[in-house]
């Protein structure tokens, strides 16, 4: 450590709470350690009443930027100069981004799951996809997908606190890009069937399939599915869940969260330092 922290080492936080738990601490300072940057990622319990006095402290302390997580991701926007359009529409900031005393909120979650699907090869741009979702994880993949080029978008979720989000973020979409987007129930599970039929691919963006919803999906059965369909989920824990073991038995092409999560934190830490993440080395840290 008297080796690694010196007097020019520059401080990148994470302002969340509880945060105790994140694996972004570890990932981020393994990846300055093999690449022999002098940085150092430290996470803070920051909750919304002490947000605006750590984003000031940012600014005074004259530190590299942030990561923020909950509850701050949607609060963050309004103590900084600058917002990405991604963070604008989706009303959420993980990254924040201090350019000479200029705070820039940025969102990467959506940027971290196209990387990942670009990762395994898979190229949605100019094509249907249909995501059930309107949480913070799905809306941050239906904007990016729209700005990336993705052609239609169908969403679908079930009539709780998140609808308005999802009318929200089709008016945003429609408002901002070319995509033809449309949202539906996700109860009505006919129109769910017809909507993927036509899809290239499928992405899972609800909690379900994960605690406390472990072993239950948003697909009721596999007749849903046809084996050229590429079905994604952004639960990482568990790594296969029951909609992408179902998938995987009709043949699908499957991709869990973990790609999305790796490369949320690679593309902030390219917005700090302008370098890429070791991807192979943090893959095999991760896994
Ligand atoms: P959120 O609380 O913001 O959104 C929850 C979503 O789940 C909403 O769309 C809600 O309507 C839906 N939902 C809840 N209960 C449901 C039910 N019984 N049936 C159908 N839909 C239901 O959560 P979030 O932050 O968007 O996270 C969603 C999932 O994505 C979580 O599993 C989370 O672990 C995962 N996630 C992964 C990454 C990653 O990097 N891989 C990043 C963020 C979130």
């Amino acid at each position: 450590m008297t080796e690694r922290i010196t007097g020019h080492t520059e401080l990148i936080g994470l302002m969340a709470y509880p945060i105790r738990h994140s694996s972004s601490p570890a990932m981020h300072n393994e990846a300055f350690a093999t690449l022999g940057l002098d940085y150092a990622y430290l996470a803070f319990e920051v909750d919304n009443s002490t947000l605006e006095d750590a984003v000031k402290g940012l600014r005074a302390l004259k530190m590299v930027g942030s990561n923020v997580s909950m509850p701050n991701k949607t609060v963050v926007g309004q103590y900084l100069d600058e917002l990405s359009p991604a963070a604008q529409m989706c009303g959420a900031v993980n990254t924040i981004v201090n350019d000479n005393g200029k705070l820039i909120g940025h969102i990467t979650d959506g940027i971290g799951y196209m990387q990942s699907l670009k990762d395994n090869n898979i190229d949605v741009i100019g094509k249907k996809i249909t995501v059930a979702g309107a949480g913070g994880a799905a809306k941050a993949i239906e904007v990016q997908a729209a700005l990336d080029g993705v052609k239609e978008i169908s969403i679908f979720n079930i009539h709780d606190s998140f609808w308005e989000a999802a009318e929200r973020t089709v008016q945003v979409i429609r408002e901002n890009t070319d995509c033809v987007v449309n949202l539906y129930d996700l109860d009505d599970k006919e129109k769910l069937r017809e909507e993927i039929a036509d899809s290239y691919l499928f992405a899972q963006a609800t909690g379900v399939g994960m605690k406390p919803m472990e072993g239950q999906s948003v697909v009721p059965d596999k007749s849903f599915f046809r084996p050229d369909l590429i079905v994604t989920d952004t639960i990482y824990s568990p790594r296969e869940t029951a909609l992408l073991k179902m998938a995987k038995e009709v043949g699908c092409k499957t991709m869990n969260g973990l790609g999305m999560m790796l490369f949320q934190g690679d593309a902030a830490f390219h917005l700090w330092t302008g370098k890429h993440m070791p991807i192979d080395h943090m893959k095999e840290v991760l896994d």
